[in-house]
């Protein structure tokens, strides 16, 4: 038999090479090119014993671990799954409850089992807030019965529920006695592959099923268009299902029942101060419409009122201001001003639109969240996103529109320089072609799960490590950006990425610990002190983090605990049994469980509760001044920036079409949410991400079926 590195290499010859390297061979076969004369094959893999044999120096070695086994393990290993496999599988009859762990703690599973049979699996996910449709509740029980096996692969983006849903089933197994071991080797059949291609017509087809596409395929079905959502996960959601849930809004009539917080007045003055030069010119109006609304403010202050301003004018300014940055080549970039204006303006209707599709909005406090740098959020009663993406999804379904899930979008179709479809691939391997009356929605998100294309574009922060972490979906790699580019779209701000300073420092999650609104933040570094205004946005919260060496604390106490938006008592109580919380007794107890001086975290927490009182903070001058640390018990949760949005994507106008290199609309090509740029620029405030989804995913929707 001829070895297929000899044929290679007959092959690249015949092309006209005069050397050819067959790298991997080489390392573990120093005598690869005699073997592959000799038509021998070449080992894939070095012994663990062999490095001496093949003298290969230390560091290349370690280069090289992937291809490295431990032979002796690995006939171990294979001898024991081959008599694990032989195992007669018998349990106790009966029903069983045991537990794996999910997101939020036990996630009880009960299962039914004859004396060789698993006959039913019951997963009580009603404590996992992000379960949505969650796949691994229906897929994984149903393979587990299916195959009568636990050797079930996870599902992407699900992965700790498919583990917790297994590891379930397992313990309950042991429980009857059986052997779980072998369950988990037990041979599983092989997944059928098809070849079958489907071809349909429909008005519609929606790339991605995040809060953006579900409200353009919405808004499509309300105007009556037929409505195709392709989402390549096997569940949809994306980064919305992840969100903290902060959508802002300028809604004054709400927030003027709210009262004012110490600093906040202070921040607004600095704002009317900001000088008229450092406003781009087609800001300035509004930037005065502003000031005078400021002016009757701290007159009404003044007289004694004391409410929460906000205006859309305000919300604009602000996107602005955030959002102006420079780039390491000294370039600068604000928000194009239209896409800003119809995003503050039209952000109401979108609140409005919400509510009306039956998002209950908590309207009993105005929240914020980290970065937003004022408090405008309306946030839905129940945690993190999943009242959007559970809403809308009925709304989709109930209304005829379809969501293929598994479905990766890959190629657009264009004919005559219009966008008449889009092809697909399922996970099976089946084909999609579809083609469109009214043209193509791409919502498919960022790319802040793509590490290479992070760096790849990145202009904006010095380094984005190799093994940085980062608050997304797995799913959020770039695609929509890279099938609108190979149809011509242009593409703006792809070197602004957002790290999130607040990130856990081991998973890069946003949502672990105690994630408490910014004016209740205090921050301090490894000499237990505190170094930056903690209400500041994003950059330049995760450049004090670096600047302060990367990870930090978060130091809160009994009260401010409760303020905690993210969570729940007992996944609190678990993140401190798993050290993500640190807590102690007293302040000098928690300094030493973090390893910073105590006198200098007292003296830092004595002054800043100072700070408090007075509603000042002459070191860092805070935005805003919420409760003291005073109450024991307190609490550390360390915290280290990690990537968390991409501001850059698709260029897009005002009715979310895409537009080419010369600035003109793409016929039948719409974009909306994360995927487009040009809105936040080089920052994105906290809470301006799900408003512009929403806004410009209706937008897109009313566009399309235009
Ligand atoms: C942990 C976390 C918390 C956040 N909290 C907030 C917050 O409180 N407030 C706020 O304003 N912003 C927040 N953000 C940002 C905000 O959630 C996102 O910017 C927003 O949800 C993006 O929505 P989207 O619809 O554009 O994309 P996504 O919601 O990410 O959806 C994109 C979908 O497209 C799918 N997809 C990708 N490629 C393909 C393909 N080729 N074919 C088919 N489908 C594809 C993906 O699987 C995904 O389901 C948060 C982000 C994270 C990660």
């Amino acid at each position: 038999m001829e070895s297929p590195q000899r044929s290679d290499a007959d092959n690249a010859i015949e092309q006209g090479y005069d050397l050819v390297s067959i790298g991997k061979g080489f390392l573990v076969e120093p005598t690869w090119a005699t073997k592959a004369i000799n038509g021998e094959l070449c080992a894939e893999f070095a012994d663990i014993a062999q490095q001496e044999e093949l003298m290969i120096p230390t560091p290349l070695w370690e280069i090289m671990d992937y291809m490295i086994v431990d032979s002796a393990a690995e006939a171990l290993k294979h001898q024991r799954i081959k008599e694990l496999q032989n195992i007669d599988i018998k349990f106790e009859p009966g029903e069983y409850t045991a537990y794996g762990y999910g997101h939020n703690g036990k996630l009880p599973v009960t299962v039914t089992l004859s004396e060789d049979k698993i006959l039913e699996v019951l997963v009580d996910s009603s404590k996992e807030s992000d379960g949505i449709a969650n796949p691994a509740f229906e897929r994984i029980p149903q393979q587990i019965l299916d195959g009568q096996t636990l050797n079930i692969d996870v599902i992407s983006g699900a992965t700790v529920s498919s583990q917790a849903v297994i590891d379930g089933v397992s313990n309950a197994v042991d429980l009857a006695g059986g052997n779980s071991e072998a369950l988990r080797c037990k041979a599983r059949d092989a997944v059928e592959w098809s070849t079958e291609t489907i071809e349909e017509t429909v008005d519609v087809v929606v790339v991605g099923g995040g809060g953006a596409g579900l409200s353009a395929a919405l808004t499509a079905l309300d105007s009556g268009k037929s409505v195709v959502v392709l989402e390549k996960f096997p569940a949809i959601g994306g980064n919305t299902v992840r969100t903290g849930g902060w959508v802002n809004a300028a809604e004054p009539k709400w927030q003027k029942d709210f009262p004012a917080i110490a600093g906040e007045a202070d921040y607004l003055k600095g704002i009317a101060d900001t000088p008229e030069s450092d406003i781009a010119q087609e800001y300035l109006s509004d930037f005065r419409a502003l000031k005078d609304q400021l002016a009757n403010y701290f007159l009404d202050i003044e007289s004694g009122k004391n409410y929460l301003f906000d205006s859309m004018e305000l919300h604009l300014i602000q996107t602005y201001l955030g959002g102006k940055r420079t780039n390491l080549d000294g370039a600068s970039i604000h928000g194009q001003y239209d896409l800003v204006h119809t995003l503050t303006s039209r952000a109401m209707e979108s609140i409005d639109w919400l509510t009306e599709k039956g998002i209950d909005f908590n309207r009993d406090m105005v929240d914020i969240a980290v970065g937003a740098l004022w408090r405008r959020a309306h946030k839905p009663t129940r945690p993190k996103g999943v009242e959007f993406v559970e809403k809308l999804q009925k709304h989709i379904i109930a209304q005829g529109g379809r969501i293929i899930t598994d479905t990766r979008a890959e190629d657009l179709i264009v004919e005559d320089s219009k966008v008449v479809g889009i092809k697909a691939t399922h996970s099976n391997g089946t084909k999609y072609k579809l083609n469109t009356n009214n043209g193509v929605v791409l919502a498919s998100g960022g790319f802040g799960a793509n590490t290479k294309m992070l760096q790849k574009y990145n202009n904006y922060w010095n380094e984005i490590a190799d093994d940085i972490k980062t608050t997304n979906s797995p799913a959020l790699i770039g695609d929509g950006i890279e099938i609108g580019e190979k149809a011509g779209a242009d593409v703006v701000g792809m070197e602004y990425i957002q790290l999130m300073p607040i990130g856990d420092p081991k998973s890069g999650a946003l949502l672990t610990g105690l994630i408490v609104p910014p004016e209740n933040f205090v921050f301090v570094n490894k000499q237990g002190k505190r170094f930056v205004d903690e209400c500041e946005s994003r950059d330049v919260l995760s450049n004090s983090f670096f600047d302060n060496g990367g990870v930090i604390y978060m130091i809160a106490d009994e009260e401010i605990r409760k303020t905690a938006a993210n969570t729940t008592y007992e996944t609190i109580e678990r993140e401190i049994e798993e050290g993500i919380i640190i807590k102690a007794d007293s302040i000098e107890e928690l300094a030493e469980k973090i390893d910073v001086s105590p006198a200098e975290l007292s003296e830092t927490i004595r002054r800043y509760n100072s700070y408090v009182d007075e509603g000042r903070d002459p070191e860092f001058h805070k935005g805003a001044l919420g409760l003291k640390v005073e109450k024991a018990p307190f609490y550390a949760t360390p915290r280290k920036p990690s990537v968390h949005h991409t501001m850059g994507g698709l260029k897009i106008d005002t009715k979310a079409c895409v537009l080419d290199k010369n600035g003109l609309p793409i016929p039948g090509l719409y974009a909306a949410g994360e995927i487009t740029g040009g809105i936040h620029a080089g920052n994105r405030l906290g809470g301006n991400a799900l408003i512009d989804i929403f806004t410009y995913g209706r937008i897109a929707g009313d566009s399309v079926s235009e």
